[in-house]
């Protein structure tokens, strides 16, 4: 049998998911697929990161990086923390300025339509710029329509570390640090206009010896940046601080081992086609290399960023932490994926049971598990009186399009008994890109709804997410 992939779920989610009355009721009423976030995880995941922060004595904001998800509520309950965030479209900056997250708070990064940046210099948020031809233009904005000053933060990229063989990947995103002249001609030139708050990057990887070279290297230009006469007060570290999906590590490596052996012939395919996730079989040898996310991760979120600010620079032998403290700067950071942890679940209903296959009402798109390479098991919510226990099942996850390649997760699915017609499959901790970001409306099939839900004494209550406020349902009392 292929292994268990158990999805890692705690706190809140567990004790909702394991509410399957509430679940069944929620889909009864809204459809499926269906979208359930859990504003409150949002909030809490926003303190473990500033905890890790305050531990190195740092100021700085944790910035949601909000392209992860799209629901208004997670926005909502994020401008009721301490927190800003990422917005990367006209749209998202919208959006946080109606959720009542005032400008201070807000960051633009990503590419910039003039709207866009007319909109983030009028209102006064931070904007990111990812090149020396963006900040001219935002200047040439600033000027025209006689806008106040506007506080920049300029992200670099191609960083290389002495004295070690890393070197960050191509990014078409940044300045390279190796030519940085003209980012200081144009801060120069635009001073009236351009106010350098500090250097950033994002590299979305996880390797840390990589983003110690990336900090390092922001750091040394910042230096330089006072050399100039400009002030910068902070240090950007982008997000990719990664999640751990899986509830057991020894899952993971059965599978990865399984998954190698049905590759080299060695037991029968644990994927549809014989998929190798960019592994191959040339001749008897291995070649290529597992892509995919890796799964189980003994290391994320502020944990990594811990590990990150404790690695030592490599040239002035001190932790990174306390450089950045050293020169007292502020440290931002845009995680994503890592604020969304525990935050929300897909829940989808099964329409059919046929031949090892399982359809359920949603598509690939709508739980975006292999276009982001995040391999875990959906949990098995049962309709209606127990069953006896049959014992698991080995099945295929198909959607609701008809194309051959539209399957949920290309490899074979374990449950832990066979499934029927009206039960749900809930795909578990997908709020962080797996849940909207890929989501259309292909075939006409219905998009998700989503719906917030949270606490109420003992009970959850839960509505629609665009009805969601940080006030409803919870009264005041006294
Ligand atoms: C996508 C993105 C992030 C968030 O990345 P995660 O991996 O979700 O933490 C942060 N900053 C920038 C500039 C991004 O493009």
């Amino acid at each position: 049998m292929a292994p268990y992939l158990q999805p890692r779920v705690d706190g809140d989610l567990r004790s909702i998911l394991d509410s399957h009355d509430t679940l069944h009721r929620m889909l009864d009423t809204l459809g499926s697929p269906l979208n359930l976030v859990l504003p409150d995880r949002l909030a809490a995941n926003v303190r473990d990161f500033e905890t890790t922060l305050r531990a190195y004595d740092l100021g700085g904001t944790v910035y949601f990086a909000h392209k992860a998800n799209r629901s208004s509520a997670l926005v909502r309950a994020l401008a009721t923390t301490g927190a800003g965030i990422d917005v990367a479209s006209l749209g998202e900056l919208q959006h946080a300025l109606g959720a009542g997250i005032g400008p201070g708070r807000i960051m633009a990064t990503g590419p910039k339509s003039r709207e866009f940046l007319w909109l983030a210099a009028r209102t006064g948020v931070t904007v990111g710029a990812d090149s020396v031809p963006e900040l001219a233009e935002l200047a040439g904005i600033v000027a025209a329509h006689g806008l106040p000053r506007v506080r920049v933060m300029a992200r670099l990229s191609g960083f290389a570390s002495t004295g070690t063989t890393v070197l960050s990947r191509a990014s078409r995103f940044g300045v390279p640090v190796s030519a940085l002249d003209p980012l200081w001609t144009v801060l120069d030139k635009h001073r009236e206009q351009l106010d350098f708050h500090g250097a950033a990057y994002h590299l979305d990887t996880n390797g840390i010896p990589e983003k110690a070279a990336a900090l390092e290297g922001c750091l040394e230009a910042m230096a330089e940046a006072q050399r100039r006469g400009f002030g910068p007060r902070a240090v950007d570290v982008g997000g990719g601080f990664g999640v751990n999906y899986l509830a057991d590590s020894r899952e993971w490596e059965a599978w990865t081992t399984e998954l190698t052996g049905a590759v080299l012939g060695q037991r029968p395919p644990i994927t549809w086609d014989g998929h190798g996730y960019g592994l191959r079989n040339e001749g008897g040898r291995l070649r290529g290399a597992l892509a995919v996310y890796p799964a189980y991760r003994a290391v994320a979120g502020p944990a990594y960023l811990d590990r990150l600010l404790a690695t030592a620079s490599t040239a002035h032998r001190r932790p990174l932490g306390a450089l950045v403290l050293d020169n007292l700067y502020d440290l931002h950071l845009e995680p994503g994926r890592a604020l969304l942890d525990q935050c929300g679940a897909v829940l989808t209903r099964v329409e059919e049971v046929r031949d090892g296959l399982v359809r359920v009402a949603a598509n690939s798109n709508d739980v975006a598990l292999e276009a982001h390479g995040v391999l875990m098991d959906p949990i098995l919510v049962p309709r209606g009186e127990p069953r006896p226990d049959d014992g698991p099942v080995e099945v295929f996850l198909a959607g609701n399009l008809c194309l051959e390649a539209d399957l949920i997760t290309r490899r074979r699915v374990l449950l832990p008994r066979p499934p029927r017609a009206g039960d749900l499959l809930v795909f578990a901790n997908t709020a962080g890109y797996l849940m909207d970001f890929s989501a259309g409306s292909a075939l006409m099939q219905p998009t998700a709804r989503t719906v917030a839900a949270w606490r109420h004494g003992g009970d959850w209550r839960w509505c629609l997410d665009e009805r969601y406020w940080p006030v409803t349902g919870r009264e005041e009392t006294g």
